[in-house]
């Protein structure tokens, strides 16, 4: 199945909506390719590291699937004439798409990231909210794992020894997408999630804002007033060049002929 991609910042974004996404995903599970596909989820902060990160770049160009994560990606591309249907935030995918699991064909997941402990509360929790979902393996890679090649080793031979269907990565951008698609031909998956703060989420460990702000297109308030320290910064560098980005790209669509 095809779908339209929109091109903003240099980030192809699958128009895809959730219920689209979320039956690639499935197909994905059936079909097991060479290397692991994997699912990207753009928001702001990563349209504006992408442009200083040749990493974070390759890892885009790779990606399988690239969903718009954030409202303001979607608002953008709307402008730009370049719609995508909906927002599809990796912490709503992952939840979602565990719901739509078959009772009769059990999904294999691994946990990857969070801190210690966060991700065994996680796997708890998923098996009680979906008992067809199986937590086949759990892992909190220690601060820097990512410079290790032995810790990256004995990572993807966990992962290997566990045959997961689904890797759930949440390790921060640009991290986990860097990761994943530098070890996509060792992952022994059939998908990987780049979801940041989902397992959180799975586990209660941080709270998603309440709806009428997700709706509002507000959620990252709510994020930065429960984190100041670490993410005050951060926004305020995004809330200065994103809409220069916005523009930029709107400028240079009105002179295209
Ligand atoms: N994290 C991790 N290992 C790291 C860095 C981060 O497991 O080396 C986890 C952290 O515990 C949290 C998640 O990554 O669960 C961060 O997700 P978030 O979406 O907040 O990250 P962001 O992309 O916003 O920095």
């Amino acid at each position: 199945m095809t779908h339209k991609r929109s091109e903003l910042f240099g980030i192809r974004i699958d128009a895809v909506d959730m219920q689209q996404a979320i039956g690639r995903v499935l197909e994905w599970v059936d079909e097991r390719a060479f290397a692991c596909r994997y699912i990207v989820t753009p928001n702001v902060d990563h349209a504006v590291l992408l442009r200083k990160s040749e990493p974070l770049q390759t890892a885009y160009e790779h990606a399988d699937m690239v969903l718009a994560d954030g409202h303001p990606i979607v608002w953008a591309a709307r402008l730009l004439g370049q719609p995508v249907p909906e927002r599809v935030p990796g912490s709503d995918l992952v939840p979602q798409l565990f719901t739509e699991v078959p009772t009769n064909k059990p999904l294999n997941v691994f946990l990857l990231g969070a801190a210690p402990g966060v991700a065994t509360r996680a796997g708890q929790k998923i098996q009680k909210t979906w008992p067809q979902v199986r937590t086949v393996g759990i892992y909190s890679p220690p601060m820097g794992f990512e410079d290790d090649p032995e810790e990256c080793d004995y990572i993807l031979g966990r992962i290997a020894l566990s045959r997961p269907d689904v890797l759930v990565v949440g390790l921060g951008a640009p991290k986990q997408e860097c990761w994943v698609a530098k070890h996509r031909h060792q992952i022994q998956a059939s998908v990987s999630l780049c979801v940041g703060a989902t397992i959180d989420f799975l586990a209660g460990e941080k709270n998603r804002a309440p709806g009428w702000m997700q709706r509002g297109g507000v959620e990252w308030l709510h994020r930065m007033c429960s984190d100041p320290k670490r993410l005050g910064k951060r926004y305020a560098k995004d809330a200065w060049i994103f809409p220069q980005l916005v523009m930029q790209q709107w400028i240079e669509t009105r002179r295209s002929p």
